[in-house]
């Protein structure tokens, strides 16, 4: 597939700089932009905020490198970009997963984003055609949305084997146990879990007992869009759970796959919430990348009061690396976000500590405040004693939450 790609980057290049010499040099440019659009895009989309690079206290190292690290969300495999070497663009990559200290990292699959809610959904409207068509991609996902779906699967396959044995799959509480045993004997390994961001891509031959069978633990019921199974926090609708939306959330439970509430509209989480109430629902909910409304009242982030109903179902809450999921763009912004996290969920009677987690959205065209190479700085942030969080209180929200949680949830 990568030499299709590199003969198709060529006949771009010659093509652009042929047009241009013919005299159409606008046409001639976007023909050449062509062949590096994905480079481009991922370069000037999955940014850092510059600072990452601070020197941490070396007890804050020495801590960090105890701790199992894990993060709920990161779009790693939308990117082409070779996941073996250390790049100079985006968040993820398997050298700076080792740098972080890394044990366990959620990839997931967004697959369709029509920016603007009020425009028509076609498929010139939909960012991922113009994204699959520029970046040369196969022409089967400029239209498709499962063909993305298949697509990003297989660089992520590609990755793993690469990896040989440095990358794992984990789809089942047995192999997270023995994820964990391999980094407790200090081997090499990092675990990968696979998520969806929104239903929408079950079509064409993709329904939920495939993604249980492909691995996806984790889906998340809308994205960006409203659809025929629910609404979006971004959307315009602002609705909730469609019938459609019910009888999926029902196919979740069965096959034992956690429902993501991230993106989704106030009324779908609480539909969601009160079939969680009726019994309809047994497994803890999770949100794996969002803000919190009372520290940044943006549409993405979730109402502290859906945070609290959420918790209480078990659940778990990732927070984001970058604003407006933070209040700013910085470190600080994701300490206070976490306190008062806390304080919130301590102050309804839950043990606020065990249902915080980090969601980064790595890799998910966004700034962030570190990479996955800057976790160190995160827990030697959170450690800072104007938080008020215990060393085991740190441990858990960096990681050991989503190993419990995981642990508990995934199908034996
Ligand atoms: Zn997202």
């Amino acid at each position: 597939m990568n030499s299709v790609f590199r003969v198709a980057q060529l006949c771009a290049v010659l093509g652009g700089v042929s047009l241009i010499m013919q005299g159409f040099p606008v046409l001639g440019l976007c023909v050449a932009l062509m062949a590096c659009w994905n480079w481009l895009l991922d370069r000037l989309a999955n940014r850092v905020v510059p600072g990452i690079d601070k020197p941490i206290a070396v007890e804050s190292a020495r801590f960090h490198d105890g701790c199992f690290i894990a993060d709920l969300h990161a779009d790693v495999c939308l990117w082409r970009r070779d996941l073996m070497r250390r790049n100079c663009r985006g968040h993820v990559d398997l050298p700076r997963l080792h740098e972080g200290n890394v044990a366990l990292q959620f990839v997931t699959v967004p697959t369709k984003l029509v920016l603007s809610a009020r425009l028509p959904r076609l498929f010139f409207t939909d960012l991922f055609f113009w994204g699959a068509l520029m970046s040369l991609q196969r022409p089967d996902t400029w239209f498709s949305v499962p063909a993305r779906v298949r697509l990003q699967l297989s660089r992520l396959d590609r990755w793993v084997a690469a990896s040989e044995g440095k990358i794992e799959m984990v789809r089942t509480r047995g192999e997270f146990i023995t994820l964990e045993d391999r980094r407790q004997r200090n081997e090499d390994v990092i675990g990968v879990m696979l998520g969806l961001e929104g239903a929408h891509a079950l079509r064409g031959g993709l329904d939920v007992p495939w993604l249980a069978a492909r691995g996806f633990r984790v889906v998340g019921i809308t994205h960006f869009n409203d659809t025929r199974f629910g609404d979006s926090a971004h959307g315009v609708r602002m609705g909730g759970l469609k019938p459609a939306g019910r009888e999926l959330a029902r196919q979740l439970e069965m096959h034992s796959i956690t429902i993501d509430l991230a993106h989704a509209s106030a009324a779908l989480i609480e539909d969601i919430l009160e079939m969680h109430r009726e019994g309809e629902l047994s497994r803890p909910l999770l949100v794996s990348h969002t803000g919190i409304k009372g520290v940044c009242d943006h549409r993405r982030n979730i109402s502290d009061r859906q945070a609290v109903a959420v918790a209480a179902t078990g659940g778990l809450i990732g927070i984001t690396l970058f604003a407006p999921g933070l209040p700013r763009a910085d470190l600080a912004a994701l300490g206070e976000s976490i306190a008062y996290l806390v304080r919130l969920l301590d102050d309804a009677g839950l043990e606020g500590t065990r249902h915080i987690a980090i969601g980064s959205d790595f890799d998910g065209a966004v700034r962030t405040v570190v990479d996955a190479a800057g976790w160190p700085s995160i827990t030697a942030e959170l450690l800072k004693s104007g938080y008020g969080l215990s060393r085991e209180q740190v441990e858990l929200i960096i990681g050991g939450n989503i190993r419990n949680f995981f642990i508990q949830n995934l199908p034996a």
